[in-house]
């Protein structure tokens, strides 16, 4: 055997894995195994040893991997496992919190960005549209959107030349469920000059320059009065645009002394309640009302009298037909009244009270007190045509046969 030296080096060498395989089962049993392997190979290599060095390094290396794997078998073993597992615990918590703060992050950008979203695309709808009416559907969405509630409503300044208010301009599905602008403003006690929440409301106003162009009002949903006013701040020039183009367009439609559509507007109205009459199989009345002796009473009282008789007049008419009729201006002193929905005999009954109603005002400026009378003619769909041209110029006759006929009458194409 000691003609083989290299098998008991290897013996030696392998003695601190026994002593650790072996020590797994039983820490002193593998150590002593362990130990006794070593001395074995030591006293088979004794001789080797008493001839030269190198066999000592491989001595004291085996000692101390002796010693090694019995600690590593021991209790010190299992104190630097499990401090390494509690590293590993630690910071696989860690991780799992930079998760959670990551996704936690990723939700409110997202959320940052579909406001922002909703902003800029309700900033370009209002900047780019040409039909404010179309546009104010979208733009309802694009408030929920932004507010994270149904519950949203946007009043804008009225384009009515009297002023008269804020209107409902745009709103979120539930819009209608928020109180209506006459009461929010109770409840804010005017006009609000910032942002505020009252009653579960949050209230914030939209201005350019100071000057109020439109309200916001919501309930529910996660953004409170500063990103509220963030809104209103982004949308207030867009919304002056509309406005201001509303007002123009309005301007071009109506009359300007009157404030009645004008006869291109009424034109498109007749025209449009006449589809609507065909498709729905409804009817519709025509009424044109013209001032008698018009000429003489701007010939001898001037025109400036003119003008307020055919302002009162104007406003007679509307007073004289229900909110849905449309009251236009169709010449100098003539009238049209299209009134949708409404059956013949009706109609000569509304024109009959207009007639008396008028008849009996009494126009008067400073000193001056004069009385007049009009004439109207009646046409009826579809009882006198179909086409707007027939309507228009049935009534037209009537009119021209109630001239003749003495004026201050009214007279209905169906007698002509
Ligand atoms: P008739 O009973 O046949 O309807 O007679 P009339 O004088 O009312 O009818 P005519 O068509 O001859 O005259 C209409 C007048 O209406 C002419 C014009 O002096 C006046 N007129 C038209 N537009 C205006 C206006 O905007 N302001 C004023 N003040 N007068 C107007
Ligand atoms: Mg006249
Ligand atoms: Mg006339």
């Amino acid at each position: 055997m000691a003609s083989r030296p290299e098998f008991w080096i290897a013996a030696a060498a392998a003695s601190p894995l026994l002593s650790y395989f072996l020590g797994r089962l039983n820490r002193w049993a593998g150590a002593a195994a362990g130990a006794a392997l070593f001395a074995s190979a030591s006293f088979m290599l004794a001789g080797e040893i008493s001839r030269g060095a190198p066999y000592a390094a491989l001595a004291l290396w085996t000692v101390a991997a002796l010693a090694h794997s019995v600690m590593l078998n021991g209790g010190y073993g299992a104190a630097t496992d499990r401090s390494g597992l509690e590293k590993l615990l630690a910071r696989a918590a860690k991780l799992q919190g930079e998760l959670t703060l990551i996704k936690t992050m990723t939700g409110l950008n997202a959320a940052g960005e579909k406001r922002s979203l909703a902003v800029y695309s309700a900033v370009r709808l209002l900047s780019d549209t040409v039909e404010p009416q179309s546009a104010a559907k979208q733009l309802g969405k694009y408030l929920s959107d932004y507010f994270e509630t149904e519950e949203v409503a946007l009043y804008m300044e009225g384009n009515s030349p009297g002023g008269g208010g804020m209107e409902l301009f745009a709103h979120g599905a539930k819009g209608s469920a928020l109180p209506g602008y006459p009461e929010l403003l109770a409840l804010a006690g005017g006009f609000p000059a910032a942002a505020m929440a009252v009653k579960g409301l949050v209230l914030a106003p939209v201005s350019a320059g100071g000057a109020p162009l439109g309200l916001i009002a919501l309930r529910g949903g996660q953004q409170g009065g500063e990103s509220a006013a963030r809104f209103a701040a982004e949308i207030s020039f867009a919304l002056k645009r509309v406005i201001l183009f509303r007002k123009v367009e309005w301007l071009s439609l109506t009359d300007g002394l009157t404030g009645l559509w004008r006869r291109s507007a009424l034109d498109e109205k007749i025209r449009e309640e006449l589809r609507r009459a065909a498709a729905f199989k409804t009817t519709m009345g025509f009424m044109i009302a013209d001032i008698d002796h018009f000429k003489h009473l701007n010939d001898t009282y001037g025109h400036q009298f003119g003008d307020a008789v055919l302002r009162r007049v104007a406003q007679l008419l509307k007073e004289g037909v229900y909110e849905t009729d449309f009251v236009g201006r169709y010449g100098g002193e003539e009238f049209g009244i299209v009134l949708p929905r409404a059956d013949s005999a009706g109609v000569l009954r509304k024109a009959e009270t207009i007639r008396a109603r008028i008849e009996a005002e009494v126009f008067s400026q400073g000193l001056e007190k004069v009385r007049l009378t009009v004439s109207i003619g009646i046409a009826h769909f579809p009882r006198d045509g179909r086409a707007p041209e027939e309507i228009v110029g049935r009534a037209d006759a009537a009119l021209y046969a109630a001239k003749e006929g003495g004026r201050n009458r009214v007279l209905d194409a169906a007698n002509l």
